[in-house]
């Protein structure tokens, strides 16, 4: 890490001195110890990319599907090299336990590019339509800005999807979580693409975030990160009517029917609640179980949260770090302390509070009940390690209540009979269900029904989103 140019920005294929003369520090949250400081880049750096993207845009949109798939499988063959070095880099840039960041922090990005490989010829097919020739062409420049929870999987799920659309990309990443993106530059440095096919300018939100999604260079702002902001970057990009992507929040459910194998679903449950501490955009937060199994379910609950002991992210044990600064510890206590005002019951996680390392942004897992669905607890996203039970008294009441939030963006139900898990899964106003515990697929569309967002990303559906689409009536 400490090798990694970061006075630099990264801009038409090259390292290069920023115009930014300011810098951001970057925090390791376990430790409190200033890690690195990168450029705190402003408009005049951002032009500087969108114009090299610009410049590379006319080749990288030429280039045939052979040599983006040999771009894709060289950028997944650098991130496997250089696997650990990228897990250790996001554990110590937003406290992300090692052992999870070597499994999904620097592994998913991997299976995403496969996805990406398995899909490209599919996604860039033309069709017939009647006597038209439908083509597909990239979309042009794309403006990324990614936040701190996954930040190498969020900025790979969108240079994936530009490279193998055949669109010029410019990243701007979180100021917390920073680090991994040089590292990643520094592979694709290695890989041949293009000059200024991929460009890399750290940055603040309201200052180099906002110059890329107002640039008029830019021709799809591709974002991840918060409700809120969101919507700030869909109003800026629509003066310029500017394509926008955005995958925002969620407050997904975990729902147990009432004839599935209810210890196998909590445990599901209260783990895809925890998962990286609670700041994952798809964690499911609400466990929705029948009322007969109420107490049954909170000492699943009880005995899973247990094993959730915050600790030093570098120790494979360790299942729950740190938050990610000390903002996402005060939001998180924030969401704690209404839901105890509230009236919720908090039946777990009340003895993990004792023994929180002294130096860290530590928050103990906490489970509650007696959750009022219409209560925040309930319906916003807190994105910490904090789960609600609710009880339901039959399937359409599981199903109302799992609806009941203004996000859309994933579930699991739970159920013996698979049909009927199924059944439940097509009601459900989420971009993706998982029935039964089946696994993520980093090629499936992944996106957010309702306030969750707009567009698809990952797999065929991802590179699509970066495209547009011409329609050639061809005579006779
Ligand atoms: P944001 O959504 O504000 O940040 C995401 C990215 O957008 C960052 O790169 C940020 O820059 C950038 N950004 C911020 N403001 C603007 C703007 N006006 N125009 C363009 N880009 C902008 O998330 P935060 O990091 O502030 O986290 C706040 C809350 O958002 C969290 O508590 C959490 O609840 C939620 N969140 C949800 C995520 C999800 O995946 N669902 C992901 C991250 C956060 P920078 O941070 O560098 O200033």
């Amino acid at each position: 890490m400490n090798s990694l140019p970061l006075r630099s920005i990264y801009v038409g294929g090259r390292w290069t001195a920023p115009r930014a003369t300011g810098t951001i520090a970057v925090e390791n949250p376990a430790t409190q110890r200033i890690i690195g400081e990168v450029p705190d880049c402003g408009s005049e750096d951002v032009w500087t990319a969108v114009d090299a993207a610009r410049r590379a845009l006319p080749g990288w949109a030429a280039a045939g599907i052979e040599e983006r798939a040999a771009a894709l499988s060289a950028l997944r063959e650098g991130l496997v090299k250089r696997q650990d070095e990228l897990a250790e880099t996001v554990t110590r840039e937003m406290g992300s336990p090692i052992t999870f960041s070597r499994r999904v922090q620097a592994g998913l990005p991997v299976r995403v590019l496969d996805g990406f490989l398995a899909e490209l010829a599919a996604a860039t097919a033309e069709e017939r339509v009647g006597h038209s020739l439908v083509v597909r062409e990239p979309v042009g420049v794309v403006g990324a800005i990614t936040p701190w929870n996954y930040p190498l999987h969020q900025a790979v799920a969108k240079i994936g999807a530009a490279v193998g659309a055949g669109c010029a990309l410019v990243l701007k990443p979180s100021e917390l979580a920073p680090l991994s993106s040089y590292l990643l530059a520094e592979i694709i440095d290695g890989i041949g693409l293009p000059p200024g096919v991929f460009n890399l300018v750290p940055g603040r939100g309201a200052t180099a975030g906002v110059a890329l999604t107002v640039d008029d260079g830019v021709d799809l702002v591709s974002f991840t990160g918060s409700l809120e902001t969101g919507r700030a970057v869909g109003a800026a990009a629509a003066r310029t009517v500017k394509k926008t992507s955005l995958e925002l929040g969620g407050k997904s459910a975990t729902l147990v029917l009432p004839d599935a194998d209810l210890v196998t679903a909590v445990e599901d449950g209260v783990r895809g609640a925890l998962l990286n501490a609670g700041q994952t955009c798809t964690a499911r937060t609400r466990l929705l179980v029948p009322r007969a199994r109420l107490d049954e379910a909170l000492d699943v609950a009880r005995a899973v949260v247990a094993d959730y002991v915050p600790g030093d992210p570098e120790d494979p044990a360790t299942l729950l770090g740190p938050l990610a600064s000390a903002g996402q510890r005060e939001r998180v206590l924030a969401h704690v302390a209404q839901a105890a005002r509230s009236g919720a019951r908090q039946v777990a996680g009340q003895d993990l509070a004792n023994g929180l390392p002294h130096t860290g942004h530590y928050v103990a897992p906490s489970v509650w009940a007696d959750v009022a669905p219409s209560s925040p607890l309930a319906r916003e996203e807190v994105f910490g390690p904090v789960l609600a039970v609710l009880a339901y008294d039959g399937e359409d009441e599981a199903v109302s209540l799992a609806n009941r939030t203004d996000y859309g963006l994933a579930a699991s139900v739970w159920s013996a009979d698979q049909d009927r898990a199924v059944a439940v899964a097509r009601r459900l106003r989420v971009g993706q269900v998982d029935v039964n515990g089946a696994k993520f697929n980093a090629a499936a569309p992944f996106g957010g029904y309702k306030q969750s967002g707009v567009g698809r990303e990952l797999g065929r559906h991802g590179i699509q989103e970066f495209q547009e689409v011409k329609s050639l009536q061809l005579p006779g």
